[in-house]
């Protein structure tokens, strides 16, 4: 249920609505807008109708059914588009053009390093690197761990970009957590409940990426879970689901960057490196995808491709990376974004 406030309703109003949503046993989500204060009552759908007496009390002007399985997260409590803020002041969303540049796995600090520079010269506001690496086959690389996470923090301390980094389990989400600005959700995760939890319970942005056999509505569930535990810093990301065209990794799926702004406040980053698997496709596809609305992109960038440990095949050289930036604004300027800045 949604309790819609009187615009200027008291604080004090505002606290007995809440005290009586706990008394009913559901949990109330404030969320205040430039207009009005709405509070988010969530929890067992059943007998959810007896919220509907808190219409009687002062300062609710309504008492309004949510009618998608997914609450929080959609535009039915919110209709303003959210802006995740990182510590140092970068916006996500909201029309401010996010760009998440690095390699796929962090492999050595001259790898790591170098495109670092390279990617924030180009235009990039976020480094991302994975330490822990979700492979398809355990005997492949699995990643740095904590000493990836290190490098990872000194690239970003060098090149002042806040970085992004994948947790694989819920017991490193307080490790990963210390050192990343935003914390990244693997499409091969979307839907570990209990690792979404923990990520509720902390207060740093996650980045959820779509399960590539996922829905839209599974997908929006499962950036419910994170923030029906209070994490309200979600940002998604469309990286490409499995169809049965082979001829790429995966296949974008264009339409769910509309379709998840209609159903969604959260902000919406297209990963064309993933969705096709090609590095020659990343360019058009992150163009697409800025054309159809996304609030931003995350490229996978490796200074020597071939000798990747992972995912080379997808992967831009920096040339091939500032090349891109320069050819995607454009598209970006055409929907509205606003741009990062260059060297
Ligand atoms: C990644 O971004 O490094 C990654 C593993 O992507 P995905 O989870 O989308 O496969
Ligand atoms: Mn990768």
């Amino acid at each position: 249920m949604i309790i819609v406030m009187t615009r200027g309703s008291a604080e004090e109003q505002l606290q007995i609505v809440i005290g009586e949503i706990k008394a009913f046993g559901y949990d109330p989500h404030v969320i205040r807008g430039t207009d009005r204060t709405v509070v988010g009552a969530v929890g067992d759908e059943r007998g959810k109708a007896r919220l509907q007496a808190l219409e009687s009390f002062d300062g609710v002007e309504q008492v309004i059914p949510i009618l998608k399985p997914f609450k929080l997260a959609s535009t039915e409590v919110k209709q303003e588009r959210s802006i995740v803020e990182l510590a140092n002041g970068l916006k996500i969303g909201g029309g401010h053009l996010a760009v998440m540049a690095g390699p796929c796995s962090v492999e050595s600090e001259e790898q790591l390093l170098e495109t670092a520079r390279r990617v924030k010269a180009a235009g990039a506001n976020v480094l991302r690197g994975g330490a822990f690496k979700p492979r398809t086959s355990p005997y492949a690389f699995q990643g740095l761990a904590e000493e990836g996470l290190k490098l990872m923090a000194r690239a970003g301390e060098e090149t002042g970009l806040p970085i992004i980094t994948e947790v694989i389990a819920p017991e490193d989400v307080d490790l990963v957590a210390e050192y990343a600005d935003i914390v990244q959700v693997g499409a091969r995760n979307m839907s570990n409940f209990a690792l979404l939890r923990r990520l509720g319970g902390i207060r740093k942005p996650v980045m959820l990426k779509r399960g590539m056999s996922a829905t839209v509505e599974e997908f929006l569930m499962s950036a419910e879970y994170i923030l029906s535990e209070g994490n309200y810093n979600v940002i998604l990301c469309e990286r490409g689901i499995r169809t049965f065209e082979t001829a790429t990794r995966f296949t974008f799926d264009i339409n769910a960057i509309p379709l998840l702004h209609n159903l969604t406040h959260l902000p919406v980053i297209a990963d064309p490196s993933h969705a096709t698997g090609q590095w020659r496709l990343v360019e058009p596809i992150a163009k697409a995808a800025l054309a159809a609305g996304a609030d931003g992109l995350m490229i996978e960038v490796h200074t020597d491709p071939v000798h990747a440990f992972s995912d080379g095949a997808q992967s831009l050289r920096p040339d091939t990376f500032e090349k891109m930036m320069k050819s995607i604004l454009p598209y970006a300027e055409l929907s509205g974004l606003k741009l990062p800045e260059f060297d």
